[in-house]
Parts: C-alpha cells; structure tokens; sequence
C-alpha cells in the first residue's frame, strides 16, 4: 500500500516506521526539517542537541522503551534519580521522596499524609470510568483533603489548565498520580529515564530506518487534503500533489479540519477538542544554579509553574560545561503573553527567577531561546472518552491519530508511540 503521513513527531514517525518495516510505500511530510520529533524535536548544542521542550521518561513506559531497544539506543538510555522541589509560601522545599513529604510544613501533618496516601493507591485503582463524571478538584478533595487542594493542588492545576482548570476530569490527576506511584521501585526512590544526546535521537534513527526501507520524506506544509473519486487520498503541498491509498494524519483535528471538507457533525465533535498552549524558556548558564532537577512552583503570581534544571538529570561532557535550565507556562494561545515578543517573555520570567533562587542573575543566563507550542496538553474534561475521536474520520482512507485522543492515560511521548504504532496497524488490516 501507498501512504502517506502528514506529521514527524513521536507518532507519525512511528507509524512510518511500522509502515516501512513492513514493506508498505511511506512518504513522511512536515514543515521543514528542523520539525523532525515535532514537539519532541531538538536543538544544538555544544557537541550535542538539547530537547526544546524539557523531556523525561518514566520506568513504565514500555512502548517507547522498546522502540528504543530496537532502534539500537538501549546503550544510550540513562536512568538517574532526580532531586526535586516545592515552592510555595515564598520557599523552596524539598519534595523529593516520603521524608520530604513528612517534612513539608506548607499543610498539615494529616493532609501529608493522605497526600503520600493517594499517590500510592491511585496504581491500584482499575476502573476509570467511575472517575469520568468527577471533576479533578472533587477527587483531590476526596483523597488528599480540602486542605491540600486550596493550599497546593488548586494552584497547580489552575497553572497548567488556567480557565478550564474547574473543568478537568478525575481521571486526569488520577493517571498523573498513578505513573508517578508507579515509576518508583520502592517508596524512596523514583528514577526517570533520558537518552543522550535528547529523545530526538530517537526520532532521527526512525528517520534513517524509514529511509532506509525506501520511505520518503517531505519537508513542506500540507496545504490540502483531497479524497479522490476512487477512494484514493491526494495530498497537496507547494511541492506538488501526490496521491495514497491511505493517510494519516497527526497533528491536531483542529489543523486536519483547515485542511479538508468535513460534515457539520465532525466538525462540531473537533470544536469540542481544547489544547492548552505552551511557552518554554531555555536558560544555557555558565554556572550549576541549583541542585534540583525540578521544581514545581505553587505560587499564583508565578509566571511559569516549572522550573527544569535539565544538567542535574543528565551529566553530559558534550554540553561542553554548560547548564541547561528550562522555565515552562501553560497558557491560553489566544492570551496575549503567549505572542509576547521572546525579550518580554524573557523579561518576565527571568525578573521572578531570583525569589527561587536569590543568587541567580539574569548575567548567569549565556543564551537563551523561547520555544511555543500550540498543541501542547489536552483539556481532559469531564467523561471525556465521549469526545475522543475514532482513528477513522468521515472520510474513508483518512485517519487521524493525535494527542487529544490518548485516554485515559495523558499525553506523552510513550503514549505518541504506542497510538502510531497502533494507528499503523489499523490501516493495514492488523
Ligand atoms: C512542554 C511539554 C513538555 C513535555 N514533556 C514530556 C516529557 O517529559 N516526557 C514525555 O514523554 N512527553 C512529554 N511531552 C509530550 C510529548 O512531547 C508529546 O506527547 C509527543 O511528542 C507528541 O508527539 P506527536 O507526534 O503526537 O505530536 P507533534 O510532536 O505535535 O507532531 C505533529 C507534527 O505535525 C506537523 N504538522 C502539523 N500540521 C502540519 C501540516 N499542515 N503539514 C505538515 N506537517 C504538519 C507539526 O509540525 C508536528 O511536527 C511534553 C509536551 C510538552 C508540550
């Protein structure tokens, strides 16, 4: 068969890579190469590249893992034990492990507990669906307390989900307190995972792999989809048209509907779809800022929820001494701070990086880049399995497999995977 996948990220190379190893004629398409990995892409730096969006996997993810092992990169993998941190009450506090938890004088001894509580059941609850009609607030307040919710979980969720945040379903918080319980061998230790040089060496193995079976790939925007009278799929591009017997598409349903004439019923189900936005700053320091791996910030006034000392995960002799610290916002993409100019953004998060850590100047910061996503966290809402949109569109040869569509479990490179692999198979009878 004939296909053609519109996307290079995690999924689309993934399916192109299923495709391919099974024979099937593969043409890959995106913007222009500098998107290969898509969100999970990279940049230089020093001898070696350095993810544009801070990036880590857990013990529990399987699918990559092994997509890994067979791209020959298991030698690359690295695991390591982060420390990671809290801020809040205008502190930095330790939140690493049990102890840290006992510790934390931010809420009470009780609501400590039932928070350590519910990390480690939520591996050991089945049934999702029962979650589906709760909102994510009403399951925190059930599980950790009132307490913990107003003075922590509150503030984090509204920082990744902002206006919507009272919206997110139970079965959000649950998966994220469920993978952070599972990648722990015992209580004490979690260990996350990295692969030199960034996960886009993954993605730049599928790519030569995919080549290397006769796949090809084009690096120009997909300006229209066309179904053909026979079935057949025509895609459109400055370059030319070209036509398949089947297509996939992975990016978001709301950029495949600009694309292609859908019913008015599709078209609807795709309205309903809401993407958080992301803007990632990279910070390159000439000096170690501090010894955390990742800070959660739990300050309302903050303007980024995240602070990511990549240089304390990964020791790498070839970022050539430099230290990577990555600041990250979710926002709204109609928010006007999200199309800031990159010095404003710059401005902003770099005057609040001293309440973290006092001794930071913005002098330390060698060079910087500002990164945005569009698509960057589905708005996971209440009995969210009714808006999941099939891999199947209306129309017959076109599939779509994106992140909005990964539930219960949330977005991920993993999961990115596991749905082009899947995604592939389907299309060929599978
Ligand atoms: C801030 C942030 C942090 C994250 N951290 C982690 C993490 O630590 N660990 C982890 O595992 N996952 C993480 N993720 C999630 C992970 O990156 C994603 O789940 C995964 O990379 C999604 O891959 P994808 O292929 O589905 O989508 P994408 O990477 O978005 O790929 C879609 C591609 O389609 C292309 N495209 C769109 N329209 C067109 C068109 N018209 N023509 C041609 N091409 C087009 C785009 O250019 C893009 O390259 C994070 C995500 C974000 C935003």
């Amino acid at each position: 068969m004939k296909i053609g996948i519109i996307g290079c990220g995690a999924t689309g190379l993934s399916a192109g890579y299923t495709l391919s190893q099974k024979g099937h004629e593969t043409v890959l398409y995106d913007t222009s190469e500098s998107e290969l990995g898509g969100i999970a892409g990279a940049v230089p730096i020093g001898r070696t590249y350095i993810d544009k969006f801070y990036r880590h996997i857990f013990t529990s993810d399987a699918e990559i893992l092994s997509l890994i092992q067979e791209a020959g990169l298991n030698s690359e993998m690295m695991w390591i034990e982060p420390k990671n941190g809290m801020y809040i009450d205008g502190k930095l506090y330790p939140f690493t492990n049990p102890i840290d938890l006992i510790m934390f004088p931010a809420v009470g001894f009780i609501s400590r507990i039932r928070m350590g509580l519910a990390v480690l059941s939520a591996k050991y609850v089945t049934d999702y669906k029962a979650m589906e009609g709760i909102t994510a607030k009403e399951w925190l307040v059930k599980k950790a307390g009132k307490q913990s919710y107003d003075k922590i979980w509150s503030t984090l969720l509204h920082s990744k989900f902002d206006k919507d945040s009272d919206k997110v379903s139970g079965v959000w918080i649950w998966n994220k307190f469920k993978l952070r319980g599972s990648t722990r061998q015992n209580l004490n230790k979690e260990s996350l995972g990295y692969l030199r040089g960034g996960f886009f060496q993954l993605y730049k193995k599928l790519a030569e792999i995919i080549k290397g079976n006769g796949g090809r790939f084009v690096f120009e925007s997909v300006a229209r989809i066309s179904p053909e009278a026979d079935g057949k799929i025509g895609i459109e591009t400055a370059r030319g048209y070209e036509v398949y017997d089947k297509v996939l598409f992975t990016a978001a349903a709301d950029l495949l509907v600009q694309l292609c004439n859908f019913p008015n019923e599709y078209l609807e189900k795709v309205s309903k779809i809401k993407h958080k936005s992301n803007i990632c700053m990279t910070l390159v320091a000439d000096r170690q800022i501090s010894d955390f791996y990742w800070v959660t910030i739990a300050e309302r006034d903050s303007p980024f929820v995240l602070y990511i000392e990549h240089t304390n995960l990964v020791k790498d002799e070839a970022y050539d001494g430099k230290h990577i610290i990555y600041l990250s916002r979710y926002i709204d993409s109609s928010d006007p701070f999200f199309s800031a100019s990159d010095e404003e953004i710059k401005r902003v998060f770099l005057s609040y990086l001293p309440k973290l850590f006092p001794g930071f100047s913005p002098k330390d910061a060698s060079s910087w880049h500002i990164f945005r996503s569009v698509h960057s966290q589905p708005v996971v809402g209440l009995r969210y399995s009714d808006d999941v949109l099939p891999q199947e569109t209306p129309i017959a040869n076109l599939h779509l497999a994106s992140m909005a569509q990964i539930y219960p479990e949330d977005r991920g490179q993993n999961y990115a995977v596991a749905k082009g692999i899947s995604a592939a198979k389907k299309m060929i009878g599978e």
